[in-house]
């Protein structure tokens, strides 16, 4: 009786007791932030592309009975090998002229995690930030000490130029011109674009995992680091929930964005679009931030709020279709279409 009270009160907690028969799903965001009129139909099209390409390579792993983690970690490395993204190849810039990475990803079934931050040189930070929670005792390395456990586990490193897009350079160099005249500590008004790429995942055997990748956000300084690679924060799952956050990360943080979601599902019973809308779309905007997120429970219920003009996402379940969106005002077909407003209509 008492181990049977045991097992109720972690499953309700949203800590796996046992796995049970799923139908696969992944979920994708390529960042919050998209503003319709500074598209190009060439870039639009290659977004959609990389999206589909994502979506199909993670769906590929869950169809071959493979754990929610490869799904995750397969759409996750397309996505940063894009240079469309704010991930990997075509990160934001620092400051400093840098690009610096950062990484997460978490097992819902087992609660293991595994996070990088601020590495310069490692070509798939999602895949470091994974051997971190498999092949270390550790949960979060940053810096250096991330890269000597890169090259002593076989990850791949590059040149930092690997990581440079011109695009990126110039909203650096926009940001500089900006930022001139502001005193350093002062605050921006409103953050617009982010970029971050993050994978949600529901496998055959009922487990849920979840992961981001990102450069950050452009002109970041004196080593900051935001909410992706922070378990909670940006990224967070358990055996009821997974969630990816893209935006304004130090909202995230501090409202413990991922996590608040998932225990509003987990041990308030609260639906998953309505727990997602109330922490994306009324407490962050309600403290200044903005952005948004992807959301997966273990029924297979997606939800992917923001309060941006846009965010790149998709989603692809069991009839193999990828379902990819751009824009606030295109059906994603969650069943949620419309950002910020979601929060007050959703169920
Ligand atoms: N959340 C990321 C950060 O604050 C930025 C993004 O979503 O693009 O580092």
């Amino acid at each position: 009786m008492k181990l049977r009270r045991l097992l109720i009160a972690l499953a309700a907690m949203g800590i796996a007791t046992m796995s049970h028969a799923a139908t696969p799903v992944l979920v994708i965001h390529g960042g919050a932030g998209v503003i319709k009129r500074e598209m190009s139909p060439a870039k639009e099209k290659a977004v959609r592309a990389a999206l589909t390409q994502a979506l199909q390579n993670g769906y590929a792993q869950l169809k071959a009975g493979k754990p929610a983690l490869d799904a995750v970690t397969a759409a996750i490395t397309v996505l940063e090998d894009d240079p469309n993204f704010n991930a990997g190849k075509g990160a934001v810039f620092t400051h400093d002229g840098k690009n610096e990475l950062d990484a997460a990803i978490m097992d819902g079934f087992t609660l293991k995690a595994g996070a990088i931050a601020g590495v310069h040189r490692v070509k798939n930070p999602i895949l470091l930030a994974r051997a971190v929670m498999d092949k270390s005792s550790h949960v979060m390395l940053v810096g250096d000490g991330a890269e000597a456990f890169a090259k002593d586990v076989g990850i791949e490193l590059v040149d930092p130029s690997y990581f440079r897009t011109e695009e990126r350079w110039q909203q650096l160099q926009k940001a500089l011109k900006e930022d001139a005249g502001r005193k350093p500590h002062a605050d921006v008004e409103t953050a617009k674009h982010f970029g971050t790429v993050g994978a949600v995942a529901l496998d055959a055997q009922g487990r849920l995992a979840a992961g981001t990748s990102t450069g950050g956000m452009t002109d970041k300084r004196w080593g900051r680091v935001g909410d992706s690679p922070i378990i909670g924060a940006g990224t967070y799952a358990n055996s009821g929930c997974a969630v990816s956050g893209t935006g304004w990360g130090e909202y995230y943080i501090r409202t413990v964005a991922a996590h608040e979601i998932c225990m509003r599902v987990t041990l308030m019973r609260v639906p998953l679009k309505r727990a997602a809308a109330e922490v994306i779309n009324q407490e962050i905007p309600s403290m200044g931030g903005n952005g948004g997120a992807i959301a997966l429970d273990a029924s297979g219920n997606v939800s992917m709020p923001f309060n941006t003009d846009g965010m790149y996402r998709g989603w692809m379940g069991v009839d193999g279709v990828a379902h990819v969106a751009l824009y606030g005002d295109e059906d994603d077909g969650t069943g949620d279409p419309l950002p910020a407003s979601a929060a007050s209509t959703a169920p």
